[in-house]
């Protein structure tokens, strides 16, 4: 078992809280790991670290831009030449399967990338205009917002952390990073390679420990001067409330309960792949996943078919066999989804496959759950409206385009929606009325470090990746100079 530390200061520590956290690998129930918690006191000190590392030594902030870029260059290649042991951790600690572990890893690179890039051409706007005080040149500049505290979840843990440091670090802010505690092990190397790229001290820091006292005290502190976060939506509530003492700035990635559409005139074969990759890919344990199937009515019973006899036959097995689908990621998150299937038998859905441990072999001795169809699904039952977050599909019929999009904005989410259609117009039609941040037509997942990510609703504040994920770590400031120096002659001389 591996011993682990958190980074302060520049320095690898031991937590002082006492506590000792261990990480399990889902795929078999070991303990993997085990690094001690850090204490309030630990999260004042790396507060403290980000703030003097900001304000008073400024190194990172006023590093030239050049340089900067070339630092987050260098950590892109340390995190690529890394990549199969980022990604062997990442799937024995998380569960997902070894591909989509490297797949995350392969997006992280490419993220540090893009926002290398993207600082080297500044979006700054100048303009001359001219007003009552003569003629002015006025300016827009961005600048980096402080102190920041990214807290992220435990389903990507190495990617959702990278959508938040690669653009942080790019607009040159300070930073405390906190990641779920279910998941500390690939951002524990992501910290060794910061510490190899050279990132001055205290400009990054890594806490560990519950997210009620420890990640709760960040969104508080006064000294911080963004929080941003990655998780479920009552956290993030809890959260703005936290962060509402020093008006800090907000960044909001939630949870969603996302429509998948189907219409009667679509390839079927491939709307039933995109959306077994809608809600089964990384076990269903995604933010955008397409958890509710909404199909028309006359090709319902056929989808259903087909669907149920490709799950069926879905491979689930160690994480590093590279399965079709790992474990859930602790015992705890299995048995809640367990308990979600449970209700929706009670609701009255028809459960079509699935939705069961493993009684014997290698499986039962994780948290494997087998992937799940509910059919005759209605709006008002639970596994319907809340968000389940496992391989638990729920299947609603319509018979109109009016009504499809009707069931699909039923919900207090707006992450993520798709549809399936032949028909261009009616696809555009149906997804310019999904509100939704992140849609696709005639597919389900695909994501981009290019494309802005972000939720309507109760999904979320803001936007990741892309520009604004950029501007999400800015300030912007305007500077207006008079280019005729001298007595503005607005009030008369008396
Ligand atoms: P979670 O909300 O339980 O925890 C997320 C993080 O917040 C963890 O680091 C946790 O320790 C911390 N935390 C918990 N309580 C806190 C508090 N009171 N104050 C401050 N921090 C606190 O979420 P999870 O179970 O780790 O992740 C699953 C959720 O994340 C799902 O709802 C999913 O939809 C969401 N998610 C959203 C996106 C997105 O881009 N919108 C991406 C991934 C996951």
């Amino acid at each position: 078992m591996e011993h682990k530390k958190t980074f302060i200061n520049g320095e690898w520590m031991d937590g002082t809280s006492g506590r000792i956290l261990q990480s399990v690998n889902p795929s078999t129930g070991e303990v993997i790991a085990e690094v001690r918690e850090n204490s309030i006191s630990d999260v004042k000190a790396a507060v403290t670290a980000a703030k003097t590392a900001f304000y008073e030594e400024r190194t990172w902030r006023d590093m030239d831009v050049q340089t900067r870029s070339d630092i987050l260059l260098h950590i892109a290649s340390l995190v690529e030449e890394n990549l199969e042991n980022i990604a062997e951790t990442e799937a024995m600690d998380n569960g997902k399967p070894l591909r989509e572990a490297e797949a995350d890893v392969d997006d992280a690179v490419h993220c540090f990338r893009y926002y290398a890039g993207l600082i080297r051409t500044p979006k700054e706007g100048v303009y001359e205009v001219n007003g009552n005080f003569g003629r002015m040149h006025s300016m827009e500049v961005r600048e980096p917002i402080g102190v920041c505290a990214l807290i992220t979840p435990w389903n990507f843990p190495f990617l959702m952390g990278v959508w938040k440091l690669a653009p942080a670090l790019a607009a040159g802010n300070c930073i405390i990073f906190k990641p779920s505690s279910e998941t500390v092990l690939s951002t524990i190397l992501m910290f060794e390679i910061f510490e190899k790229a050279g990132l001055p001290k205290g400009t990054v820091n890594l806490v560990i420990g519950p997210g009620g006292s420890i990640g709760n005290f960040l969104a508080e502190s006064a000294d911080v001067d963004m929080v941003t976060f990655t998780g479920s939506t009552a956290v993030g509530q809890s959260i703005m409330r936290a962060a509402a003492g020093n008006v800090k700035k907000l960044g909001l990635e939630l949870g969603g309960k996302s429509p998948n559409i189907i219409f009667a005139d679509t390839d079927l074969d491939a709307a039933v792949e995109w959306a077994m990759l809608g809600i089964f890919f990384n076990q269903g344990e995604v933010c955008c996943a397409g958890s509710r199937i909404i199909i028309e009515r006359s090709v319902k019973d056929e989808f259903v078919r087909r669907f149920a006899e490709r799950a069926e036959r879905m491979t689930l097995g160690n994480a590093l066999d590279n399965p079709d689908m790992g474990p859930l990621v602790s015992e705890k998150h299995m048995n809640d989804v367990l308990s979600y299937i449970e209700l929706g038998k009670q609701e009255g859905a028809r459960l079509v496959c699935g939705g069961t441990r493993y009684t014997e072999g290698k499986c039962a001795e994780g948290y494997f759950v087998k992937p799940a169809i509910f059919d005759g699904c209605t709006a008002d039952m639970r596994i319907v409206r809340e968000e389940i977050f496992g391989p638990v599909a729920t299947i609603q019929i319509f018979e109109t385009e009016e009504e499809a999009v009707r069931l699909a904005n039923d919900t207090v989410y707006g992450l993520a929606g798709a549809v399936f259609t032949n028909d261009a117009a009616r696809a555009i039609r149906v997804i310019k009325e999904i509100r939704a941040g992140i849609t696709w037509i005639n597919c389900y997942n695909p994501a981009f470090t290019e494309g802005p990510w972000g939720g309507y609703k109760m999904s979320g504040i803001g936007r990741e990746l892309g520009t604004h994920g950029l501007e999400e770590y800015q300030e912007i400031k305007q500077i207006n100079m008079n280019l005729t120096p001298g007595e503005p002659g607005w009030y008369q001389k008396r």
